[in-house]
C-alpha cells in the first residue's frame, strides 16, 4: 500500500516549488516528473483541435510512468487526438485496456504501429480477443471413440491456447487485482448487470501519497463496487475519473451513487467522464461542489504535492456552446453500441 510513497511522493515533493506547501530540498536542475491525468478521447469538451467522439482515452504520467488508458473508438480520430496532445505513442510505457467494448480499443492498432512490443494489460476472458489458454482437463473424454473422432487425436496438449485479434501483440491477460507497477494497481471486477453479465473489466488504481487515484473505464461492474475494491488497497480515495456508466440511468440512481461517493467512500475529488451521463455529470456538481473538477477531452488533470487538484483545458476555449450539443449527437450516433452498452435500462423502460 505504501510502496509507491518513495516514488511518487519524492517526485511529487519535488515538484512543490510552492514556499506555502513543502520546503523540498533543492533539486535545482532535476527534471521534474509530471502527475497528471490529460484526457485523449471523449465526447465532450471544451472548443479545442481535439476531435470528439463517443468512447475514452486517457494518459497517465505518475510515479515516472506514462500509462495508456484506453485507446478511444475510431483509429484515426485517435491518433489526431494523441497527436494533438502531444501524446508520443513510441514513448508510452505499458497500456491497460479497460474492457473489450470498441469504443475503448479501436485506436490499438496505432499504439501497436507507433509500439509494437508494448506491453498490454487486458481482462483476462475464456476465449476473449486479446488471447486466452485453458488446461485440456476442461472438456469430457471417451476413449472408447477411435482416434479420428477424437479431439487431437485423443492426445491434447496440456494448455490448449487460444488466439488473439492482434496476433504479435504483448498482451499481458489478468483476472485478479494485481499490482503491475509499484504503487499502480490494476482493479480486475467482473459486470453481472443484464447485457454486460460476465463481461471483465480493468479499472486503475495509483496510490499517492494523498491517497487513491482511480482510472474506470466504463465501470460495468458498477461505479461503487470499483471503489470498494481499489479501497482495499487504500481506503482513502483521493480521485475517481473516467465512465461511471450512468448515461441512462434514473435520477434515484444517479443521486443514490453521487451520495455514496462523497459520503460513504469519502472520495474527495471526482472527475467524471465519457459514459457518465449528463444528469450524473450534474448531480456530481451539486454533491461535489468545487471538488468536481471538470474532466473533458483536451482536459489535464493536474494532481498537486499538497492534494489540490486542478482541471486545465488545453487549447482552449473560444466557444463552448457546442459542447453539449455534440455529446449528445455522438451519444445518439452510437446508438448500437449505447444499445449494448445499456440493454438493462432500455429493457427496464
Ligand atoms: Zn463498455
Ligand atoms: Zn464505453
Amino acid at each position: 500500500m505504501v510502496k509507491l510513497f518513495a516514488i511518487i511522493g519524492f517526485a511529487v515533493l519535488s515538484i512543490s516549488a510552492s514556499p506555502l506547501v513543502f520546503s523540498a530540498p533543492a533539486t535545482s536542475g532535476a527534471a521534474t516528473p509530471k502527475s497528471e491525468i490529460k484526457v485523449i478521447y471523449d465526447a465532450f469538451g471544451k472548443q479545442s483541435a481535439y476531435k470528439k467522439d463517443w468512447g475514452y482515452a486517457a494518459v497517465v504520467e505518475i510515479g515516472g510512468k506514462r500509462i495508456l488508458f484506453d485507446t478511444g473508438d475510431n483509429g484515426e480520430t485517435f491518433k489526431h487526438n494523441a497527436k494533438v496532445a502531444n501524446a508520443d505513442l513510441s514513448r508510452i510505457d505499458f497500456v491497460v485496456l479497460s474492457h473489450r467494448h470498441s469504443d475503448h480499443m479501436a485506436g490499438l492498432n496505432k499504439v501497436l504501429e507507433a509500439n509494437p512490443n508494448v506491453k498490454i494489460y487486458a481482462p483476462k476472458e475464456g476465449f476473449g480477443i486479446y488471447g486466452s489458454s485453458l488446461p485440456s482437463s476442461f472438456y469430457r473424454k471417451d476413449a472408447e471413440l477411435p482416434s479420428e473422432y477424437r479431439y487431437y487425436d485423443g492426445s491434447p496438449p496440456d494448455v490448449m491456447k487460444f488466439g488473439t485479434a492482434w496476433e504479435k501483440a504483448n498482451f499481458q491477460t489478468i483476472d485478479q487485482t494485481t499490482e503491475i507497477a509499484p504503487g499502480i494497481w490494476a482493479i480486475a471486477q467482473v459486470s453481472d448487470a443484464p447485457g454486460t453479465k460476465e463481461l471483465k473489466e480493468l479499472s486503475l488504481a495509483v496510490d499517492t501519497p494523498n491517497g487513491l487515484v482511480i482510472l474506470v473505464g466504463c465501470s460495468h461492474p458498477g461505479i461503487e463496487n470499483i471503489v470498494q475494491a481499489a479501497s482495499k488497497i487504500n481506503p482513502k480515495i483521493h480521485l475517481v475519473a473516467g465512465g461511471f456508466h450512468l448515461v441512462t440511468a434514473p435520477d434515484e440512481t444517479i443521486n443514490n451513487v453521487a451520495i455514496a461517493l462523497r459520503d460513504k467512500w469519502r472520495v474527495e475529488y471526482i472527475a467524471p467522464g465519457h459514459c457518465t451521463g449528463e444528469p450524473t455529470f450534474n448531480a456530481l456538481r451539486k454533491a461535489f461542489g468545487d471538488h468536481y473538477v471538470y474532466a473533458g477531452l483536451g482536459t489535464v488533470i493536474k494532481l498537486e504535492s499538497n492534494g489540490f487538484i486542478e482541471g486545465v483545458s488545453t487549447k482552449a476555449a473560444l466557444f463552448q456552446n457546442d459542447d453539449l450539443t455534440l455529446y449528445r449527437q455522438l451519444a445518439a450516433e452510437s446508438h448500437d453500441a449505447l444499445h449494448n452498452h445499456f440493454a438493462q435500462v432500455e429493457h427496464d423502460h
